[in-house]
């Protein structure tokens, strides 16, 4: 066929424009996204025959047209971020957003959020109130603290504490302790950013009381302990505890600080992990500021939440940094409600996903395993499936040791590639995101609740994934 007619079967706009389907997109969006959008996929389909000489592509292409346009119109309507399902059993995937919060406790937040709320307002007085207000006590008889607030996340609150108590002085920490967490957060970075100058005492291995003592000045503003999150130096090796640190802040009257990264508010010791320090502990030490993330172990929102004696916080709510680093309602509000399950430790495993995921027995992760694989051999897909232990881990710089007994189930396509399948499971409405191994996709069941499971496999099913028709389109 010449090109030329392949070009004049391409209808006109005007003749697109009077299509059923075209004047029911104009209908349901707006008359200028969907002209736009018809005249980008006019472009793509001639760029195609001009490029292409592959005839029947073509003709294809042209039949297609409308509903190309209708897909292209869809796609830009729909909203980019998206639910996914985790099956890499890492608990805090940083890449898949953290800390996943609960049905219950977000259907409180919506509540909340969509309309007017008391976020900066005492309803008691009548008058102006804090946005802290709402869960300040609530941390305070948590952790024992005297004062708390929260800011966007934990680099802001390194950020507000060493720009509060540190700016154009010093402060004191340990080499071993100078990390980076990820994301490009840089202790050394951050303390130059806030204004403070950085004393590092100690090497990289070992850290005495003395080499703290040694480097205080006049211009000492704090002595900084950092967790060393993500790593861990093991063998020849020494570090001051909080316990020692404190005591050497009383001598000088300089405060004592404590960046614990995850912020622990339960002992995982008790559920078999490693003992990873607490933040009642820091405080119990005697620490006079305290910082953690809210989305990492604490299993919240993304938030840095400071937590001390009461002289320091107050410092930091006046310090003109916390107008731009603070929380917003949905935070505020999310903080108020997972911080509530704290008051009992058996709630809080119970009701708070990260908990509920480290603590699920490895009998509970099995069954859900067999049911997972029942299921999808059930749906006779072209793959075989089979239950394989396998090792779940806490991530987002956690316990980086730390390996849970885990259960996977794991899938071998017949038809096609491992690698394809994993790309077609990526692609799904609501994507699945496996690990592979051994050319095998293994799908740890520790990271995934059991209502995902018909979403899984009727997704499967309905988009002929293991087939060589795969009906997913992106
Ligand atoms: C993770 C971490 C941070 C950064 O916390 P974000 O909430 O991710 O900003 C800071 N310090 C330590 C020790 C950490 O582990």
């Amino acid at each position: 066929m010449n090109k030329n007619i392949l070009f004049r079967n391409i209808p006109k706009v005007d003749v697109l424009l009077e299509d059923e389907r075209i004047q029911n997109m104009i209908r349901l969006y707006s008359r200028e996204i969907v002209v736009e959008v018809i005249r980008e996929e006019m472009e793509t389909l001639r760029n195609f025959i001009k490029s292409s000489d592959n005839e029947e592509e073509a003709v294809k292409r042209t039949d297609d047209l409308v509903q190309n346009i209708e897909r292209h119109v869809v796609g830009i309507h729909r909203p980019d971020m998206r639910p996914v399902i985790n099956g890499t059993g890492t608990i805090l995937h940083t890449n898949l957003g953290r800390a996943p919060i609960s049905e219950e406790h977000m259907k409180y937040v919506a509540s909340v959020a969509t309309g007017y709320s008391n976020l900066e307002y005492s309803l008691e007085e009548g008058k102006r109130g804090e946005r802290y207000s709402h869960f300040e006590e609530l941390l305070c008889k948590i952790t024992g603290a005297e004062a708390a607030m929260a800011v966007n996340n934990n680099a802001a609150s390194v950020m507000l504490i060493l720009s509060t108590l540190g700016k154009g002085k010093e402060v004191v920490v340990s080499r071993g302790e100078l990390v980076e967490i990820g994301g490009k957060f840089r202790v050394p970075d951050v303390m130059e950013q806030s204004g403070a100058k950085l004393v590092e005492v100690g090497t990289t291995n070992k850290t005495h009381f003395t080499d703290y003592e040694d480097a205080i000045t006049e211009e000492t503003s704090a002595l900084l302990k950092v967790h060393t999150s993500n790593y861990r130096i093991v063998g020849f090796t020494d570090t001051v505890p909080i316990a020692d640190l404190v005591p050497l802040g009383e001598k000088y009257d300089i405060p004592v600080v404590e960046d614990l990264g995850s912020g622990v508010l339960i002992d995982l010791a008790k559920y078999g992990l490693e003992h990873e320090p607490t933040v009642q502990e820091s405080i119990q030490a005697g620490a006079d500021v305290v910082c953690f993330s809210g989305d990492k172990l604490l299993g919240g929102p993304q938030a840095g939440i400071i937590i001390g004696k009461k002289k320091y916080i107050d410092r930091m709510k006046k310090n003109q940094l916390t107008r731009a680093l603070r929380i917003d309602k949905f935070t505020a509000t999310t903080l108020d409600v997972v911080l509530r399950d704290y008051l009992s430790e058996e709630k809080a495993i119970q009701n708070i996903p990260v908990l509920r995921m480290i603590t699920e027995s490895l009998e509970e992760v099995t069954k859900k395993a067999k049911t997972l694989a029942r299921m999808l051999k059930a749906a006779k897909l072209d793959a075989d499936i089979a239950l394989e232990a396998c090792e779940a881990q806490i991530g987002g710089g956690s316990l980086p040791l730390e390996r849970i007994p885990s259960m996977s189930v794991t899938v071998k396509p017949r038809c096609i590639t491992t690698a394809e399948l994993e790309e077609r499971m990526r692609h799904l409405p609501v994507p699945v995101i496996p690990r592979t191994i051994n050319d095998r996709i293994v799908i740890d069941l520790r990271t995934i609740e059991r209502r995902f499971f018909k979403t899984i496999v009727e997704q499967l099913k309905e988009y002929n994934v293991f087939e060589e028709n795969c009906l997913i389109t992106r």
